[in-house]
């Protein structure tokens, strides 16, 4: 059967992933790791794996259905996920919005034959993969105001230098 590797995600402006670039572009060389591709850059709401088309049709509908209010995610921070090695950019403060779509989405998704992700949501940008450990950074402050005004569905296609993700539906809010 013909499958498809999907996700649900917030997809940012031309302006804001270049400002995200600029960020990335400015981190001091003591931080190492892989840098993602810019084109990529995004929040995961719901990674979906391996759907099937009947599958997708449903999270499509479930999807377009939804009533969520849009919001400003406003980029402020650098984590770092040590099993990951994964170095992101998140926000000190999750809007009520962000946290009301996640969950009403994942709810919706499970009339699907979906199984939600039960841990806790933390949303991230990821920049660098394969950061052994993370350097501190002194200083580092910034500030990225991403205005929501829709989600995304995502198919993850493997490409020549990794992966290329493919928004191949938009959902306003
Ligand atoms: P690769 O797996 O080939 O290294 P990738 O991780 O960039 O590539 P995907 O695995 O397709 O690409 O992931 C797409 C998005 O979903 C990314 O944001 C990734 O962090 C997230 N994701 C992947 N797997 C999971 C999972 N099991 N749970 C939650 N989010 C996931
Ligand atoms: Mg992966």
């Amino acid at each position: 059967m013909k499958t498809q590797r999907l996700f649900f995600a917030l997809w940012p402006s031309a302006p804001v992933r270049q400002a995200i670039v600029d960020m990335l572009a400015g981190l001091p060389p003591s931080i190492r790791g892989r840098n993602m591709q810019a084109h990529n850059l995004h929040i995961t709401l719901h990674f979906l794996g391996q759907t099937t088309p009947e599958q997708r049709d449903c999270m499509h509908r479930a999807a377009r259905s939804l009533k969520a209010a849009p919001f400003t995610f406003t980029l402020d921070r650098l984590g770092y996920f040590p099993r990951a090695k994964i170095l992101w950019m998140g926000a000190t403060t999750l809007p009520d919005e962000l946290a009301q779509l996640h969950a009403s989405l994942g709810a919706a998704l499970t009339g699907c034959d979906y199984q939600v992700d039960s841990r806790h949501y933390q949303p991230h940008v990821t920049l660098k993969r394969k950061l052994a450990k993370m350097a501190p950074v002194a200083d580092l402050r910034f500030s990225i105001p991403w205005p929501v005004d829709e989600f995304v569905l995502v198919e993850s296609v493997p490409a020549e230098k990794g992966v290329d993700y493919r928004v191949i539906e938009k959902y306003p809010l």
